[in-house]
């Protein structure tokens, strides 16, 4: 646990969060800005800056496990939907906690990414 982690407080529910899905290993819960009609986050409880820290094999089975779970429940098991993992500079992360977005709920662009000219 971080104690001035954003995320990590939501897993601790000292922030309040629009929770879709809790288990002991994870947490879901919408994106406070969605970019998508459909924009969840999956985080393991525990803190994990990125996908290279340590991140255990049942905690990625359990983030990925949840996926399908959200779309059901969110109606967009059908339709499809996207699942992304911004990790480090590059990708912009900004939160240093891993988390997993499953967007959807509308048609997106073929094209998956856009590079920056800074
Ligand atoms: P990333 O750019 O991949 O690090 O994504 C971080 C995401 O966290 C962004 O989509 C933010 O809108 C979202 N976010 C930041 N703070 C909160 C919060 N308190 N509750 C829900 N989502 C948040
Ligand atoms: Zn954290």
């Amino acid at each position: 646990m971080s104690e001035d982690c954003i995320f990590c407080r939501i897993a601790r529910g000292e922030i309040p969060s629009a929770t879709v899905y809790e288990d002991e290993t994870v947490i879901a819960f919408d994106d406070l800005s969605p970019q998508a009609p459909v924009h969840t986050l999956v985080i393991p409880k525990m803190h994990h800056a990125d996908l290279a820290d340590n991140v255990s094999d049942a905690e990625l089975a359990a983030i990925f496990a949840v996926v399908p779970k959200i779309a059901e429940a969110k109606g967009i098991a059908q339709s499809g939907y996207r699942v992304i993992v911004n990790n480090g500079e590059d990708a912009r992360q900004t939160v240093k906690h891993l988390h997993v977005h499953v967007m959807g709920g509308a048609p997106m662009t073929h094209g998956m990414i856009d590079f920056a000219d800074d």
